[in-house]
């Protein structure tokens, strides 16, 4: 995704445009993986060492909340986050090997939940439903 279709996206979302959340959009755009808040952290202060941990935090967090950027558990429990191509609520698959991530639309899931609810009486509350196995190339 293009910066200027992050700064797009965060316009519609009615989100402003700062330097700190388009180096936090940056740093996630040339990771390969999810990474950590301390991981973006680190990588912002190297390029812009006077940003502080609280403002790429609070970055961060803009991201999430105009859904460019998502977050995924790790092995450990610990969050990871992401830059989606897709927008909205959705799944992902998370290779536990190299780190890859691919996103799983809601359209897969959803009859599965369904029937879940169906079957068990239960709400799911699904926002965290991430897959994780192993991705095509490290099969
Ligand atoms: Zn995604
Ligand atoms: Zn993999
Ligand atoms: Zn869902």
């Amino acid at each position: 995704m293009s910066s200027a279709a992050v700064r797009d996206r965060m316009l519609a979302a009615g989100q402003r445009i700062t330097r700190q959340r388009d180096a936090v959009a940056g740093v996630l755009e040339r990771a390969k993986r999810p990474l950590g808040a301390r991981e973006i952290c680190d990588a912002v202060a190297k390029s812009d060492p006077d940003v502080g941990r609280a403002t790429v935090f609070r970055a961060l967090h803009a991201l999430v909340e105009a859904e460019i950027v998502q977050r995924v558990a790790l092995a450990g429990g610990q969050s990871g986050y992401l830059l989606c191509e897709a927008g909205g609520h959705h799944h992902h698959l998370v290779c536990t090997s190299c780190g890859r991530t691919t996103d799983l639309p809601e359209a897969v899931v959803a009859p599965f939940l369904t029937r879940v609810e169906e079957t068990h009486g239960f709400t799911v509350d699904h926002a965290s439903f991430d897959v994780r196995g192993r991705c095509a190339s490290c099969t």
